[in-house]
């Protein structure tokens, strides 16, 4: 049996289970995407609305061409919100929507969770439904509690890039018995019964396969050591930057004190275009990304979707760069990316 949630999808369900300490179990995907793609979809019929029905949702433009590719798919129409200093989205877009949007979907970029409870406070206001793209953000918490504990429905991703890793999965975890039930069907064709195979929901086969499994049961016996590794690069890190960041030569992300964040990438904001530092790391044997895109300026999505106010998103978007962290950096190698930023930085500004 290699598929079909058999023996090692369920056990590793169990296991996301206890270590995120969800009421209901986890459902895994083949991907983080379609674990989201699956959670708007079964989010959108408990609200009341059909599979091709219409409305607004409210999603920051600085994330994952993914996360909005996943609301298109399901006819879904993406109003593109601006972030804050924290990256994260603004939860005041959330007072600006008009009454065509029904959801708004947060994004914890870099691993970074959003403001969940000024998020869920203001949707309560406005009466639309909060949905939260974790994908980056298996393991992080804010004041010590995982986002579906506050109450939220939530996807995470275990792509190879993300520091917990099935090769290719995801989950998403609800709390809602409704949306849980609908999501099973879903990622299984929409059948709600074996004999015939009859579907009341068009749904796209994502179940996760035996193999992802097994190597994320492997990945959550270890997860405690990455974790702690994790951390300590991580420390470094925000060591490094302290002086630039003191000194106005670049932004880091701006994160509470009882934020643990496990930081896939490590952000960091320029005065300049970001090309020039990409450059340079690269022809150091060092490979940082352009990371996030601000979604609204890719061309599937120029100029045909509602903006909101972009302010900040436009601000950094040709700013930011991603430098690589990784849960086994040996001390060396982050010294070497220190010392090579140390040149970068004392050759193109004073500090
Ligand atoms: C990685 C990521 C995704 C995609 O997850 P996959 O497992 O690769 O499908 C979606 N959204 C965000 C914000 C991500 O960082």
């Amino acid at each position: 049996m290699v598929t079909n949630q058999s023996v090692f999808v369920q056990k590793f369900e169990q296991g996301l289970q206890s270590y995120l300490r969800s009421e209901l179990t986890p459902i895994a995907f083949c991907n983080g995407e379609m674990a989201l793609y699956n959670l708007i979809l079964a989010t959108k019929l408990k609200l009341g609305y059909g599979v091709s029905d219409s409305f607004g949702v409210l999603v920051p433009s600085f994330t994952f061409s993914g996360t909005v590719n996943a609301i298109v798919a399901n006819h879904l129409t993406p109003v593109f919100a601006d972030v804050d200093d924290s990256f994260t989205l603004n939860p005041d877009a959330i007072l600006k929507v008009d009454d065509t949007v029904k959801m708004v979907i947060p994004v914890a970029v870099y691993g970074h969770l959003p403001n969940v409870d000024l998020i869920g406070k203001y949707a309560l206001q406005k009466g639309i439904a909060v949905i939260f793209d974790n994908a980056p953000a298996f393991g992080s918490t804010r004041n010590g509690k995982f986002t579906h504990e506050s109450g939220f429905s939530e996807i995470y991703s275990f792509h190879a890039t993300k520091p917990f890793t099935t090769m290719e999965g995801g989950c998403a975890v609800t709390s809602d018995p409704e949306i849980w039930e609908t999501l099973c069907q879903l990622r299984d064709f929409g059948q709600f019964e074996k004999e015939r195979g009859d579907v009341s929901i068009p749904g796209l086969n994502s179940k996760m396969q035996e193999i992802s499994a097994i190597v994320g049961l492997s990945n959550l016996n270890r997860w405690q050591d990455i974790l702690h590794r994790r951390s300590e690069v991580i420390q470094r890190y925000d060591r490094f930057f302290t002086k630039y960041a003191a000194a106005g030569t670049l932004r880091t992300l701006k994160r509470n004190s009882d934020d643990f964040c496990t930081f896939i990438y490590y952000p960091i904001v320029l005065k300049e275009d970001a090309d020039g530092l990409i450059q340079f790391l690269a022809s150091h044997s060092i490979a940082a990304r352009r990371y996030y895109t601000a979604v609204h300026t890719l061309q599937f999505y120029r100029g045909k979707y509602t903006e909101q106010d972009l302010f900040v998103t436009n601000d950094i978007k040709d700013r930011v760069v991603a430098l690589p962290l990784h849960t086994s950096m040996s001390n060396d190698e982050t010294d070497y990316l220190f010392t090579t930023l140390e040149t970068y930085f004392d050759r193109n500004q004073t500090v």
